[in-house]
């Protein structure tokens, strides 16, 4: 019979941890992770027939929900027709009028193939235009694997980066500054000791990738006259943001215009894709129009843009599925809240609750989570089948076909195995 622990002993002779990407191998949880069959709306069946509420949702993308008719339709018809060309097709520009035509602050934009690949992209892009070298980010925000984004700790705020991980060179991580998430101060201070020489300042506009940490009232403004004054480049990292907090992402939700922005994860509503877009000016500086390269073999493929389209069509169609989710998230972050006595952030329908008291505005205070009992928590939630991340630092998601007597049940079992945990 297929069980879960027989494959994950395969996949381990052939693939380093058993995974293709390190958090699905639960190893913060210390279980052996279940193998999935099939998903459907917000639930996931893994091989042994288990039924899951799923909070991950692809770690963002099926805000529609999984195997989403319209989109499932869309990719079946258009398969026949071949998988990759190499060439140019008249999807890649639907997906780019689409997204060109209701995001102000994208003019242009260019299709990748991941998050990683459009954060790696967009980085040059800036640096290329601004003739400038260095890069700040702020800790706790992740952009993907690139070498000069593995850097998130070093020695505090002000200093240069040590990179996280073995193989990116001193040299890939030096031009990484670091500043404190919500602190402008720490920005301030990295732009003048570095006059001259900040190509770009990236950012996730709410953080969700160490747990969620929304942007403080006035804090992306900030940053977006910091950027002026110092002529540096404004770069929104969407790729969990974007089409999520509203259809233009969290430049539209906060009002805050970035030069630059990059995309993953709902852009390709299942598929792999990445973007990234913004002004014309600094867009054209990409090749073939301009000096800084980028290409991709597979970049724009079709059936990933047909998935893209069919999803990004339909959350145009209804905006009252932002209205949705987003009350789900209110609802769900007040009722997790109540049950916990824990710090619940959120923003839209994305929640984290904290395994902490203290209020979470940046690395060092997520950091403060006992992410022990988090470990004890999650293997309950599963075993009732709560399906979130196998980590105190992500995000629940939450996609339109949620019910409230689900978000209710959530609630009330988060609640019962908290007590039983004490
Ligand atoms: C997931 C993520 C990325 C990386 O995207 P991949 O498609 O996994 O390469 C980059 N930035 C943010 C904010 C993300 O959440």
């Amino acid at each position: 019979m297929k069980t879960s622990q027989r494959l994950f002993d395969r996949a381990k002779e052939v693939m380093p941890g058993g995974v293709n990407s390190p958090v699905r191998a639960f190893a913060s949880v210390g279980m052996t992770p279940p193998f999935i069959e099939k998903a459907r709306g917000n639930k996931i069946y893994d091989v042994e027939g288990n039924e899951y509420l799923d909070y991950v949702g692809s770690w963002g993308p099926m805000i529609l929900g999984h195997a989403d008719p319209k989109v499932i339709a869309a990719v079946g018809k258009r398969i026949e027709k071949g998988l990759s060309f190499g060439a140019c097709t008249e999807l890649e520009v639907e997906l780019a009028e689409l997204i060109c035509g209701h995001l102000p602050h994208v003019e242009m934009i260019r299709m990748v193939n991941s998050g990683t690949e459009a954060v790696m992209s967009a980085l040059r892009l800036a640096r290329g235009y601004t003739k400038k070298n260095k890069i700040i980010k702020f800790e706790g925000c992740y952009h993907g694997h690139s070498d000069a984004m593995l850097v998130k700790a070093g020695s505090g705020a002000m200093t240069f980066g040590d990179p996280d991980s073995a193989g990116v060179t001193k040299g890939a991580a030096e031009d990484t500054l670091l500043a404190r998430y919500n602190d402008l101060d720490s920005v301030e201070t990295l732009m003048k000791n570095n006059r001259d020489d900040v190509a770009c300042v990236i950012v996730e506009a709410t953080a969700a990738n160490m747990g969620v940490v929304p942007a403080k009232e006035g804090f992306l403004q900030g940053l977006r006259s910091l950027c002026d004054q110092y002529g540096a480049l404004l770069i929104f990292d969407e790729v969990i943001t974007g089409f999520r907090l509203a259809f233009g992402g969290a430049a539209e939700y906060f009002g805050v215009t970035p030069d630059l922005a990059t995309y993953g994860k709902i852009i390709g509503g299942g598929m792999p894709v990445g973007a990234y877009g913004g002004r014309k000016e600094i867009m054209k500086c990409v090749s073939p129009l301009g000096s800084v390269y980028q290409a991709g073999t597979l970049s724009g493929n079709p059936i990933a843009m047909t998935a893209g389209i069919a999803t990004l069509e339909q959350l145009l169609a209804d905006p009252g599925i932002y209205d949705d989710i987003n009350e789900k998230g209110d609802y769900l972050a007040e009722g997790l809240g109540r049950v916990s006595g824990r710090t619940v952030n959120h923003i839209g329908s994305l929640v984290c609750m904290f395994n902490t008291k203290e209020p979470v505005t940046d690395y060092d205070s997520a950091r403060k989570s006992d992410t022990e009992g988090f470990r004890r928590l999650f293997a309950k939630l599963l075993a009732a089948g709560i399906y979130v991340a196998p980590s105190q630092y992500e995000a629940m998601f939450i996609n339109r076909c949620f019910t409230r007597e689900e978000l209710d049940f959530t609630i009330e079992t988060y609640g019962r195995i908290l007590e039983e945990i004490k």
